[in-house]
């Protein structure tokens, strides 16, 4: 039976669905607030890269391997029914590690994801440098992640929003959708910021970083945004032939010659700017990764917001409460990887079909309940705090995170944690100050301490100061499993 389907927000997600939901023969409306494809979607590298993406095993990577076949296998589909090329490049990613610590954590990384069911080899530095000439006479250690791939993210939605509407899709710009109204229990429609109203059969939350702003049925998905900046420099097609990663940064080529170098990650609202320290960041590990091309000029730089959920996982399906509300939010540093497989498993769901992944670990019922934290984790990193959740996930573990030492407290008084983490390098607090202040509030927590590299004397303080324990980031990582299971 022909639905009709609304959609809010036209970023490569709500486009994506809006195509394959046509396709089915649907009534599909998409409501875009600005003009489709100018958030986070225009702002990506991207990359549709799950395993240099990818921060632990588990259904999130096996979902980002499905999701590289979907984007293979619906490609030439999407070209004919859009007649645009997004420019998908068959060249993979070669990630370098600069020093010693890098390598043994590219090797821990490379352990896991050939047992996870990744393809990736060791190269020797020699090696990359003939396939890749640009990349720096200082690494140390290579991986090859040959099945890797890129597209040109700007043309991709563009592309899924002109199949939409091959397909008779209505995209409307310039709408921004105010509530979802909820009738006994079903959606009936949405009603816009300008009064105006939308009916529908099936209503579908594909607005990014702002999907936690749209009044309904008040459920809350954690969502929110994190900034990440790209600076662009003009090289020459060819110049750069891979795309190439380090665990500081990386650099995407462009077809017409562009090469973009990417990129923070940051808690900064919505605030877009560009700052001083995200171009400083991201240049120094451009240099690093490849000093060859420091006389590239400079061209732009944008910033954009990735949607983050607090697991740093998407959420893909039904409202708990209201079933004709569907979710697909979330899509955190993936979104251009998984914009395919998405559309396909929303237009599943719409059709009442089974899609061909199990959905439970996605669901938006993950965040229905309040959850009993165990951790509190004061980590800024957020990559870092992905890879935490990863193997908190598994275990069953909540952990909450902070980014200064005022949040932790406030956060010990009111959760009583029986764990908390420190990263040592970044809690912008001496190591004694922490540990008195944290002991002064909280006797019995107990206290783990991390940081790039641990010495005789900074043991002695952190335990004098009250830690637990003190360990290096690696030694951390690795005992991450044994660490969360006892909290
Ligand atoms: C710097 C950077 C680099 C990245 N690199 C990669 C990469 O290499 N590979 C990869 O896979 N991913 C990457 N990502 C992540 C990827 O870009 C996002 O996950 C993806 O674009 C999310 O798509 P979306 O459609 O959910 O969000 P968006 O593109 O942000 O679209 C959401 C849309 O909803 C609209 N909207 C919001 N509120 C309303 C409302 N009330 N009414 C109507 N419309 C509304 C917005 O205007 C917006 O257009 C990167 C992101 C950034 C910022």
């Amino acid at each position: 039976m022909k639905k009709r389907v609304l959609i809010i927000g036209g970023g490569v997600i709500g486009c994506s669905i809006a195509w394959r939901v046509a396709r089915e023969n649907n009534a599909v409306t998409l409501l875009e607030r600005g003009r489709l494809g100018r958030e986070a979607s225009w702002a990506s590298a991207g990359m549709i890269a799950p395993q240099a993406e990818a921060q632990a095993p588990g259904p999130f990577f096996q979902l980002c391997l499905r999701a590289r076949e979907t984007f293979e296998a619906t490609l030439e589909m999407l070209k004919a029914d859009s007649n645009i090329d997004p420019e998908y490049d068959r060249e993979g990613i070669l990630y370098l590690a600069l020093n010693e610590q890098e390598r043994d954590e590219l090797q821990q990384r490379a352990q896991w994801l050939a047992s996870a069911g990744g393809t990736i080899d060791e190269l020797s530095v020699s090696a990359a440098r003939q396939l890749e000439p640009a990349i720096s006479p200082n690494a140390i250690y290579v991986l090859r992640m040959p099945l890797e791939r890129r597209i040109e993210n700007r043309r991709l939605t563009l592309a899924y929003a002109s199949a939409a509407v091959a397909k008779g899709a209505v995209l409307l710009e310039g709408v921004s959708v105010k509530r979802v109204r909820v009738n006994a229990g079903r959606a009936t429609g949405v009603t816009t910021n300008d009064g105006r109203d939308f009916e529908a059969d099936v209503i579908v939350n594909a607005a990014g970083a702002w999907s936690g702003q749209i009044e309904g049925p008040g459920e809350s998905l954690g969502s929110y945004p994190v900034r990440g900046q790209i600076i662009c420099f003009d090289g020459r097609p060819g110049q750069l032939h891979w795309s190439v990663f380090s665990l500081g940064g990386y650099l995407v080529p462009r077809r017409d010659g562009r090469i973009l170098a990417g990129s923070t990650m940051e808690e900064a609202g919505f605030d877009k700017s560009v700052t001083l320290a995200g171009v400083a960041k991201i240049t120094r590990a451009a240099l690093e990764m490849a000093p060859a091309l420091s006389e590239l000029p400079l061209r732009e730089s944008w910033a954009g917001l990735r949607p983050a959920t607090r697991d740093f996982m998407p959420v893909l399906g039904p409202s708990p409460s209201v079933p004709n509300l569907f979710y697909a939010v979330g899509h955190f540093r993936s979104g251009i990887l998984l914009s395919a497989i998405t559309g396909e498993i929303l237009s599943d769901l719409i059709q009442v079909r089974t899609p061909s992944i199990d959905l439970a670990p996605f669901s938006p019922q993950r965040f229905a309940s309040k959850p009993k934290i165990s951790t509190i984790a004061l980590v800024r990193d957020i990559l870092f705090r992905s890879r935490i959740d990863a193997v908190a996930q598994a275990l069953g573990k909540e952990v909450a995170y902070v980014s200064d030492l005022e949040q932790a407290l406030k956060q010990c008084d009111e959760i009583k944690p029986t764990t908390l983490f420190v990263d040592l390098s970044e809690s912008g607090s001496s190591t004694a100050s922490v540990g008195a202040r944290v002991r002064a509030l909280a006797s019995t927590v107990r206290l783990v301490g991390f940081a790039s590299h641990v010495d005789l004397k900074a043991l002695k303080t952190a335990r004098d100061a009250g830690f637990d324990l003190i360990l290096s980031r690696s030694e951390f990582t690795n005992r991450l499993e044994e660490l969360l299971k006892q909290s």
